[in-house]
């Protein structure tokens, strides 16, 4: 078992028992996602990856492995975590790679992906000349943005980096690129999106690149596809898979993150203090927004919080803040049907995801320690943080 994984040894807990804060993964929950995923895979032959940006939870590989047919990676340190704890198809993608990552990349990878034609050029040699056979791919960006109001999540919007535009590989081509060692497309453009923006996507990138994907292997639909969240259109994802499939004779790969780890997570909290302040009460919380739930503050949204409602919905309403002097580090208000006293504990939900991955020690805030929840609602510690984790990353 790896060094960093840490069972302790009270096991068998139940959640309000835990040290706070306290990350806790649900298996349970994201069983329930992986049966949904492997489903898929199995009606459609599509092979799903593990995209680790948004959940990088290895203690779970072994199980995720179990369901999934590999992982993706944003870069060597995502692909190393996947080849040390999962060991099956590991992809990955970065903007741009570093001749020195490369020379990892082709002993631990088994698809890589260029974001341009010069950075496949650049690597071009590193990848014929590597032990095994890697397959190449190329990200291209069909231009099509299906998602409003969310410009910085929109690999489609004009001046994006994301992706070849078709007339930026037409300009390459006409120069005298061979495109013959390239076995497939990627494509990554959603957002927690449901079905139809993919069929959107589809129909773009079709009328864009349907002509060079026939001579492909295969093709990657990237993330964003919301396929466990409850209300998915499950079936029109399974007809898109298929027609490009069948149509163009490709291997379909989709790497979704989010959808793996939905609502599969909490974070557990207590009340350390209660304020007033202009007739609001204020708790102050042993978590912080800005460290332990950053993308609250940076998507910005409101994460649902167990037994609660919206402002003024129940008797007791209350602003949720944080153990940090940011004074903009405010989760959000929400009420309650009880008063809230010093020493309760609150859970929200929905924190596997964007959350250990992006967590901080902004203040000197404790990280929160990470639990898992099995099927019978028993937890059981596996990683305590301490100061040394605060001080090993400054100098
Ligand atoms: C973020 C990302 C994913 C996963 O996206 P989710 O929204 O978590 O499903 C997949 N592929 C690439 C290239 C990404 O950048």
């Amino acid at each position: 078992m790896s060094q960093y994984i840490w069972i302790s040894p009270e096991a068998g807990m139940k959640i309000n028992e835990l040290r706070t804060p306290c990350y806790v993964i649900d298996e349970g929950k994201l069983t329930e996602n992986l049966l949904i995923l492997n489903g898929v895979m199995q009606r459609t032959g599509a092979r799903i990856l593990l995209a680790q940006k948004a959940f990088s939870a290895f203690y779970e590989y072994p199980l995720i492995g179990r369901y999934l047919s590999g992982t993706t990676a944003s870069g060597l340190f995502e692909a190393r975590l996947a080849h040390e704890e999962m060991g099956k198809e590991n992809h990955v993608f970065c903007p741009a790679f570093l001749p020195q990552e490369m020379d990892e990349l082709v002993e631990i990878c088994d698809h890589i992906v260029f974001n341009s034609v010069s950075q496949y050029l650049l690597h071009r040699d590193k990848i014929e000349k590597a032990d095994k056979k890697i397959s190449v791919g190329l990200r291209i960006n069909p231009e099509c943005s299906t998602q409003e109001g969310h410009e910085i999540y929109d690999p489609c919007a004009p001046g994006s980096r994301l992706g070849i535009t078709r007339e930026a590989l037409d300009k390459a081509i006409k120069n005298g690129l061979d495109l013959s060692r390239i076995e497939g497309f990627h494509f990554h453009t959603l957002c927690e999106q449901d079905s139809d923006a993919l069929e959107t996507t589809l129909a773009a990138v079709e009328e864009k690149f349907g002509d060079l994907l026939y001579g492909l292997k295969w093709l990657n639909m990237g993330g964003g596809h919301h396929i466990t969240r409850a209300d998915y259109d499950i079936e029109r994802l399974e007809k898109c898979i298929m027609h490009m499939r069948d149509k163009y004779d490709l291997e379909i790969y989709l790497e979704p993150g989010e959808a793996v780890a939905l609502d599969a997570g909490y974070l557990e909290t207590t009340v350390l203090d209660i304020v007033e302040n202009n007739g609001i009460k204020i708790l102050i919380l042993d978590t912080s927004a800005a460290c332990h739930m950053p993308d609250v503050l940076e998507m910005p949204y409101r994460p649902p919080l167990m037994d609660s409602g919206e402002p003024g919905e129940k008797k007791y309403t209350y602003r949720l803040s944080s153990c940090t002097c940011l004074a903009g580090d405010v989760i959000g208000d929400y009420s309650f049907d009880r008063e809230i006293k010093t020493g309760d504990r609150l859970c929200f939900c929905d924190m596997a995801i964007y959350s250990m991955v992006k967590n901080n020690t902004f203040n000197g805030m404790p990280l929160p320690d990470i639990a898992v929840m099995d099927e019978n609602n028993d937890c059981k510690v596996i990683r305590r943080f301490e100061y040394e984790d605060f001080k090993c990353r400054l100098s």
